[in-house]
């Protein structure tokens, strides 16, 4: 029996990991058989304080993961497969090995959707990117191309071109998802050139950095290369909260809706933090803040629960 499983290794997990560790609770992270989360397909992290010189986003975690088990935190390098929090103790499953807990913290982060493109995934952190806020001052007077029609895409081409020579918006149809606001900003913008409706094929590269993107365009069916040096798909994340659906409080696209002010979920002793709640942020350094709350919410929860069960009159013993 633990007293706390953490589910996700990304900045959020190994953050409530290394709060909880050094408060005695002796957490067992679960971190996911591809532990690091989104960090561990982006490059140099310039935005996380405490790093002057920047360090890549793998690295990080593994000092993330380090600084937890230097005091004490373990870890499975697995992923959870089944979950259930409808009683006390919780039950948590990797295959058939099961955990047991009293309190638990889902931070099992979103997942960036991608193209799919074996280029796009070869050349991700060597030009290809999901987050604009993180990489765009690599590419201060270079040509970028983003990818996606919604709110996301629009914000992503406005704020690189702060930096960018040019940016392509490529989007593959002519109406777009994105709010009439957003698009009438982007559409406003010298710099932004938007090419519809065109999907991209395949990211080009030179030398193992991305050099363009060859895409066709729908209405003619031509294919043709743009040169960049930025790739940007921002066409939406997903939650990783397929397993949690049915037992916590979700929103429509899935993310797990916690109490305000609180990193408490719907169920006590259930806590959530990182980008599985948060579709706004998305930041490192805003996961690891959630973690360290969902560490002290959890703490608090187990120390009330315990003091609670002190208070409770014990049954005399029977005389003998
Ligand atoms: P979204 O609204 O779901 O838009 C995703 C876009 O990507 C759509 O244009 C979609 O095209 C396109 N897309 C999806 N899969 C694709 C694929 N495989 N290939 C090419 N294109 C693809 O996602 P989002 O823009 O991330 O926004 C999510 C939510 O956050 C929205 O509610 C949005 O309003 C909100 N948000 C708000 C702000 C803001 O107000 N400042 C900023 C960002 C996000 P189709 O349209 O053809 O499906």
């Amino acid at each position: 029996m633990r007293e706390l499983i953490i589910i996700g290794g990304g900045p959020a997990g190994y953050t409530a990991a290394l709060y909880a560790a050094r408060a005695n609770l002796e957490p067992l992270v679960i971190e996911g058989f591809a532990w690091g989360g989104q960090l561990m397909i982006t490059s140099d992290v310039e935005n996380y304080p405490g790093y002057p010189d920047g360090i890549l986003g793998p690295q990080m975690m593994q000092d993330f993961r380090r600084q937890a088990e230097r005091f004490g935190a373990e870890f499975v390098t697995d992923d959870v497969t089944k979950v259930d929090f409808s009683e006390h103790p919780f039950r948590v499953w990797v295959g058939e090995k099961e955990y047991v807990s009293e309190s638990a913290i889902v931070a099992t982060g979103a997942s960036a959707r991608q193209l799919g493109l074996e280029s796009e995934r070869t050349l991700q952190g060597k030009g290809v990117s999901y987050c604009a806020v993180c990489d765009a001052a690599f590419f201060r007077d270079k040509d970028v191309v983003v990818v996606g029609g919604g709110d996301s895409a629009m914000e992503e081409a406005i704020f690189l071109t702060k930096f960018a020579t040019k940016v392509f918006l490529i989007h593959r149809r002519d109406e777009f998802r994105a709010s009439p606001i957003m698009l009438d900003r982007a559409r406003a913008n010298e710099k932004i050139e938007f090419v519809t409706p065109a999907v991209v094929e395949h990211v080009t590269s030179d030398g193992g950095q991305t050099s363009g993107v060859l895409i066709r365009d729908l209405s003619t069916g031509e294919t043709r290369e743009l040169a960049a040096h930025g790739v940007f798909v921002a066409i939406g994340h997903d939650p990783n909260t397929k397993l949690f659906l049915d037992q916590l409080d979700h929103d429509e696209a899935g993310y797990l809706v916690t109490k305000p002010g609180s990193t408490a979920t719907n169920i006590e002793g259930v806590f959530a933090a990182g980008d599985v709640v948060d579709h706004t942020y998305r930041q490192a350094v805003t996961a690891a803040a959630s973690g360290t709350m969902a560490a002290l919410d959890a703490e608090r929860w187990l120390s009330a629960r315990e003091g609670a069960a002190m208070v409770v009159p014990k049954p005399q013993a029977a005389e003998v």
